[in-house]
């Protein structure tokens, strides 16, 4: 396994020989990141992989083992003792089953992926959870949102998910569904969303729908200045701040939607922190204080004034947070 970009933690260093680490993944549309993580959030073995998802559900299980082969080597070389496998993955899944309901960024529905992983494997303890839970407990376990009692993980990237993480406990809800905020319908008979219902917010604010509904909408505004050929939502945005006339009602409109699901979640759940993961939190700056604002303007006063809205600096927040769970779950945290 070849070194990661750097430890987000103490380190490799405090691993301690003996001491119970997780084999922790974080499988993305894009890439395939993992781990071992220990007590702590101390970690070793970070790597990243293509994950290849064009090439099939078997094919991708089959790369997913050979990374948790490699990982395992290198822990039994630095003696450390393997307690499960934690994988972080993109939902909507169904925790209790290890199944991932379907997951468009990888062309999956109704996958058993932690009975294949523990079939393929031989590592009876295998949690699957949602990659925005991940990293909201992440956030909470071992970055700057620790002692917060109450923090909403938003992640923003192809789509949208949240996790919510209690007085340092991850709230799944009755089945592991908790914090599917990219599905929350904020304009009844809306767009079509990528999970079959319409007006999810995820349709006008995430990576594919800034990018989708500027195509769809290119027709109407001849005058645009948008590259819609290799069109990313960065370019999106920054279209949206030059004024263009086809990304600028886009990126408004998107941000109104997600506000209003954010401005509910601060009524219903009053976090004291909202934390943002994703490739699209990268360009926050650009587009963050909008969006709180328009929060502001939707959310109960004294919900929006308790909380604090922050990016992550957290690099590694899905292994981390997967591999986390997996230790609190045997209460080597
Ligand atoms: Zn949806």
């Amino acid at each position: 396994v070849s070194a990661g970009p750097g430890p987000p933690a103490s380190g490799g260093a405090s691993l301690q020989h003996g001491s119970p680490v997780a084999v922790a993944l974080d499988l993305g549309g894009s890439n395939l990141k993992a781990g071992l993580v220990g007590p702590g959030g101390t970690s070793a073995s970070l790597v990243s992989r293509e994950t290849h998802a064009e090439l099939g559900y078997e094919a991708v299980l089959s790369e997913i083992g050979k990374v948790v082969e490699e990982l395992r080597a290198d822990a039994r070389e630095r003696e450390l003792s393997v307690v499960g496998i934690g994988v972080g993955a993109p939902g909507p899944l169904n925790r209790p089953a290890g199944v991932i309901e379907f997951a468009p960024n990888l062309g999956w529905s109704q996958a058993p992926l932690a009975a294949d992983l523990a079939r393929l494997t031989g590592i009876p303890q295998v949690r699957l959870e949602n990659d925005a839970n991940a990293a909201a407990f992440a956030e909470s376990w071992v970055g700057e949102g620790s002692g917060a009692r109450c923090l909403l993980g938003v992640t923003l990237g192809t789509g949208v998910g949240a996790g919510t993480v209690i007085g340092g406990r991850l709230f799944t809800g009755a089945g592991g569904l908790a914090g599917e905020l990219g599905h929350v319908v904020v304009r009844p008979g809306g767009r079509l969303c990528r999970c079959g219902r319409r007006g999810c917010v995820e349709a006008y604010f995430s990576g594919w729908a800034l990018v989708e509904r500027c195509r769809d909408r290119a027709t109407e505004h001849p005058r645009h200045s948008l590259a819609l050929d290799a069109l990313t939502p960065e370019a999106v945005i920054e279209g949206w701040l030059r004024g263009d006339p086809l990304a600028g009602p886009v990126v408004e409109f998107g941000l109104r939607c997600l506000a209003l699901a954010l401005a509910a979640c601060l009524n219903l759940m009053n976090p004291d922190r909202v934390t943002f993961f994703g490739g699209l939190s990268r360009s926050w700056d650009l587009f963050g204080p909008i969006l709180v604002d328009h929060v502001r303007g939707f959310a109960l006063p004294s919900a929006f004034v308790a909380a604090t809205f922050t990016t992550s600096r957290l690099e590694w927040a899905g292994v981390l947070g997967a591999g986390g769970l997996v230790l609190s779950q045997s209460a080597d945290l």
